[in-house]
């Protein structure tokens, strides 16, 4: 206890100065994925920290000073301060892992934490990954892209399941962003575009976030960055102005100074424009192809779209107008900036293409899986590169940062059982071979508290939306009897996109009905995927999946959760025991949602595209047969064909192994192979593996 004199005077400062430590902690990001410093803000007020969607910043406003001054005299909660503190100063020393060069990293969007909707999908998600390991690994690395007034969009289904679609202001006072100081003006069109720069702390690495939304900029400009992918070809044009222009200006003014541009996804490619500009003006006489050489030196490039239709492709007259006066600056005629864009420069009819710009101005491009990179190299083989020569496309398969995926619970065995420390900072995570011999009683129980938990969190989830929609108690009571804790859990869950098929497990009713229904071996499914607010055919497979949660022959064993977002995306991927993925091939570039359940003890069923061909070992999850090559079959025969794979492969390999009880009532195989999925998984497929492949393949490591 605290003598009563001690606490008068500290009523009197404390709260301020508590306040002022936890607004410094909560300005680095360093939060999301290192647990000890959640925790001050989680014991600051728990309700605040889930009702914000655990943003520190938020939590923090909504405490007073009475809440302050209490944990002032409370031991746990100023230790816990402390402990949070002293993680922020004892960040791991940086390796030397690049060698005399720093990397700026551009892309369209950052998914770093819920709280930060900034992000749609996978691609955000590669991105903030890659920040957080940069930071791990002290590697000389900022980053640029823009400031979303409403992010993307919340998603809410109707009574029938239809996407209802909201953009809600994000409170910009609980944002993690400091302003830099620094306005650009940046030309789009016949205008400046003003924008202003903000920093965001990720650890140790910088990232700058655009917004033109000032005052001073006109309506139509401001709307730059009100949201993510809105559609209009002119505007997501402007906005990639903006990201590519704009970025390589806002990067400079506040004395960033990068010998290496990465470009993630073609969205940027404009900044090889800007920074032909910058050699022009450097030095005004010299030759425009002498100069992009120079340009070429300092760019790499990361594609991530497998089919022709994807990449953005504009009319040249827009790019000329938006793009023009860069251009005309950096000494490119309107036939020049023309054949730049081109796969054939001569080819009248052909428009303006992102991934061609960033192909004709970088030094090296990569895929983002071994196949991705294949498919890109023969959907890119006809460019007629004239006098340049070609840009070989490497491979460097994705992978996801470990202490972000990693649940704390999940963390903790690990770190108990196998001496991992999926929270550390060890080159390729060593030891997770360890994860063979774990102890299987063990291994049992966290997936049993993990599934557990997840359960309970669809039944809160979806009671709150049967309440929204209009249910009523009756409703709600409906989703608080949702699914089992006990049940073979399949999750499902990224953007819903067409080609990644959501509803394809309902191709046959009867017999799902029939698997997930045996009473002696229960089986459900979770599923959870926003779709484009334009992709009527991505909504209408969110309709399809909702409808199937209400089919009287499947009802409380398939559940939908609204509003997928980074959340989601941890308690799904870590309660499910597998993971399903059914994307139609070869459409799927990496994907790395299927890379996160291995981390909690969870398995893979996923047709082998994207990553899964080269994690796939035969032990380490599940992959039913592929269509058998030759031919161009049509989509509904392939839709046929994979479906009825996936029930043949659940109904007599993966539900029997599940439900195997005879060992003392663990179900010994199928932990066999789920201690052989963590071994194998998470230290091939993290971030610390796929930074090691950038240096290498770009040539940035200390010869
Ligand atoms: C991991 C993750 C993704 C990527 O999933 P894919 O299977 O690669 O599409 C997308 N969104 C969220 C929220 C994620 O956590």
């Amino acid at each position: 206890m605290t003598a009563p004199t001690a606490l008068t005077t500290l009523t009197v400062h404390e709260p301020t100065a508590i306040r002022a430590r936890l607004r410094a902690l909560a300005m680095d990001l360093a939060w999301s994925w290192r647990e000890l410093r959640r925790r001050p803000f989680q014991m600051l007020d728990m309700r605040a920290w889930e009702a914000t969607r655990h943003s520190p910043l938020g939590t923090l406003a909504s405490a007073d000073d009475d809440r302050l001054a209490t944990l002032s005299t409370s031991t746990a909660f100023m230790g816990s301060l402390d402990a949070a503190e002293a993680d922020a100063h004892a960040m791991p020393a940086p390796q030397p892992f690049i060698a005399g060069h720093s990397v700026a990293y551009y892309c369209s969007e950052y998914a770093l934490h819920e709280s930060l909707a900034q992000y749609a999908g996978g691609l955000g998600v590669l991105a903030g990954d890659h920040l957080k390991q940069a930071s791990d690994l002290g590697m000389p690395l900022c980053a640029v892209g823009l400031l979303y007034g409403h992010g993307y969009y919340r998603q809410e289904l109707d009574e029938v399941g239809r996407t209802r679609v909201s953009l809600p202001r994000i409170d910009r006072s609980t944002l993690p962003i400091e302003p830099t100081g620094v306005v650009i003006a940046c030309p789009i069109g016949r205008r400046q575009v003003h924008a202003q720069v903000w920093r965001i702390r990720v650890g140790r690495v910088n990232l700058y976030v655009l917004d033109a939304d000032l005052a001073r900029n006109r309506p139509e400009d401001r709307e730059l960055t009100l949201g993510l992918y809105r559609g209009e070809p002119l505007l997501r044009l402007r906005q990639q102005v903006l990201l590519g222009v704009g970025g390589v200006m806002a990067l400079h003014a506040v004395g960033e100074r990068p010998t290496v541009h990465h470009l993630n996804e073609g969205h940027a490619a404009f900044a090889a424009i800007e920074l032909l500009r910058r050699e022009r003006e450097r030095d005004p006489g010299a030759e425009a192809e002498a100069l992009l050489a120079r340009v070429r030196q300092s760019i790499v490039f990361t594609t991530h779209t497998p089919v022709p239709a994807g990449h953005d492709r504009y009319p040249h007259a827009d790019v000329l107008r938006e793009l023009g006066s860069t251009s005309r600056a950096a000494g490119l005629t309107a036939s020049a900036l023309k054949k730049l864009g081109r796969e054939h420069p001569a080819n009248a009819g052909e428009p303006f293409c992102m991934t061609v710009l960033a192909l004709r101005t970088c030094r090296a491009c990569n895929g983002v899986a071994k196949i991705h990179g294949e498919v890109s190299r023969q959907m890119w083989k006809g460019i007629e590169w004239g006098t340049q020569p070609p840009v070989a496309i490497a491979s460097i398969t994705n992978g996801v940062h470990l202490p972000t995926w990693c649940d704390p619970v999940a963390s903790a065995f690990w770190r108990d059982q196998c001496q991992v420390d999926a929270n550390g900072n060890t080159i390729a995570g060593q030891g997770w071979e360890r994860a063979e011999q774990v102890d299987r009683a063990a291994l049992w129980s966290l997936r049993t508290v993990l599934r557990s938990r997840l359960v309970h969190f669809v039944r809160e989830r979806c009671a709150r939306s049967a309440l929204a929609r209009g249910e009523g108690a009756a409703g709600a009571l409906r989703a608080s009897q949702l699914l089992r804790e006990d049940a073979l859990t399949i999750g499902f869950a990224r953007r819903f996109a067409t080609y990644k098929r959501a509803p394809l497990i309902f191709h046959d009713v009867d017999r799902l009905a029939a698997i997930l229904g045996n009473a002696n071996c229960p089986v459900q499914l979770i599923f959870a995927g926003k779709a484009h607010p334009r992709d009527a055919g991505g909504q209408a497979y969110a309709q399809r999946v909702f409808e199937m949660t209400q089919d009287p022959r499947l009802v409380g064993r398939v559940a939908i959760l609204e509003d997928y977002d980074m959340e989601i995306g941890r308690v799904l991927t870590s309660g499910a025991d597998l993971w399903l993925n059914n994307p139609l091939r070869p459409m799927e570039a990496s994907g790395t949602s299927g890379m996160k359940p291995p981390l909690a003890g969870g398995m893979n069923l996923s047709i082998l595209d994207g990553w899964w061909p080269e994690g796939f070992d035969g032990r380490n999850g599940w992959a039913p047969a592929p269509v058998a090559d030759g031919g161009e079959q049509a989509s509904d025969e392939i839709d046929s064909h994979d479906a009825s794979e996936l029930y043949r492969v659940l109904e007599t390999d993966i539900v029997p192994l599940f439900w195997d009880r005879a060992d003392g009532g663990l179900p010994a195989a199928w932990l066999d192979r789920a201690a052989h999925s963590a071994a194998s998984v998470p230290p091939r497929f993290g971030t610390v593996r796929m930074l090691d492949e950038y240096a290498k393949v770009y040539g940035l490591l200390p010869s």
